[in-house]
């Protein structure tokens, strides 16, 4: 279908509909073309009806957490990305030793309001930027743990904009993956453990100083590639590789962590896939193991 006819398609929801609106400044990296439709739904009513309407004109439809884990391509993207911010999808509520998040809560705020309630568990996350709604999909975390062990269900809308409940036993999670692929995640349930606040807040300081000390430096807007290949480090094999401090063109492997690409002024998306395919290559060709992409590209 042409874009006029999604045009129109769209046309009940003006409001919260942005066309041609550049994703750049959504995303960590701050890189990438625009979108062609943003849509920032006010309720879960308006959202609903979006993915409805998105699915009945066949209109592609992605959701963007905080872009931690997205490149966007310089070209841009075609069809429609949804924004959770509103105050309907970022709320955190405690229940008992249960919390209740909107997937677009900062995961930052959730571990906050668990803590405060001195509810343990996710502490060991702290430090890893984005959404609820992106470190499910991505199941973030580390050695550490991750959030999918904590998760007890997730409510989520199908292709046809109708809620759904996944329940702990549908759910698998795996080093940075999860088998939550509906097109939108809604909130999620957590059950934590009861302990006492300054005993999870010394272990919230100590996460963060040890994923700080680890990420590319506060000012520099950077970007996680690679999976760990089994039993391997990303990191290792790119600077064993001979790798360290590659660039191209804006993009540069960060001294830091050889597996982040920090981005100077000027950089592109081409200039951060042409670093992924150099690395990649490379890798490949002096140890025979291919890296898998973290991020996604849009
Ligand atoms: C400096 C830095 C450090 C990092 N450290 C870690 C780390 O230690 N461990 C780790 O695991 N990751 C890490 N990451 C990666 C990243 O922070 C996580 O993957 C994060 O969970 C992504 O969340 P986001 O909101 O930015 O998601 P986005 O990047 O916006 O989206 C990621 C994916 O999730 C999908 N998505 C997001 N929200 C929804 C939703 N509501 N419904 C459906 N789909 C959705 C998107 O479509 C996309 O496919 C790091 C990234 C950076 C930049």
């Amino acid at each position: 279908m042409p874009s006029g006819a999604e045009q129109a398609v769209l046309a009940d929801f003006a409001d919260i509909v942005k066309s041609n609106e550049p994703l750049a400044p959504y995303t960590y990296l701050r890189l990438g073309g625009p979108a062609e439709w943003l849509i920032q739904p006010r309720s879960r009513e308006e959202l609903s009806a979006v993915v409805r309407r998105c699915f009945q004109a066949r209109i592609p439809l992605r959701v963007l957490g905080s872009g931690c884990n997205v490149l966007v391509s310089d070209e841009g993207v075609r069809g429609a990305v949804l924004r959770l911010n509103e105050p309907a999808f970022t709320r955190v509520e405690v229940d008992g030793r249960r919390v209740r998040a909107g997937t677009g809560a900062a995961v930052l705020a959730l571990i906050s309001e668990a803590a405060r309630h001195g509810l343990a568990g996710l502490e060991a996350l702290v430090g890893i930027p984005g959404t609820v709604g992106g470190a499910l999909r991505c199941n973030a975390g580390d050695r550490a743990g991750d959030i999918g062990q904590f998760v007890r269900q997730v409510e989520v809308l199908d292709s046809r904009g109708d809620v759904q409940v996944r329940e702990r036993d549908e759910l698998r999670f795996a080093y940075h993956w999860s088998n939550l692929d509906d097109p939108v995640l809604l909130a999620a349930d957590f059950d934590l453990e009861a302990d006492q606040a300054d005993a999870i807040v010394k272990r919230m300081r100590k996460a963060w100083i040890q994923r700080k000390a680890a990420q590319p430096l506060n000012f520099q807007a950077a970007g996680r590639v690679f999976k760990d290949p089994r039993g391997l480090n990303a990191a290792g094999l790119i600077v064993q590789a001979g790798l360290a401090k590659t660039r191209v063109g804006g993009a540069e492997i960060s001294e830091r962590d050889a597996n982040y690409i920090v981005v100077h002024p000027g950089a592109t998306s081409r200039d951060v896939l042409r670093l992924v395919d150099l690395i990649r290559s490379r890798v490949e060709e002096r140890f025979q193991v291919e890296l898998e992409l973290e991020m996604t590209v849009w």
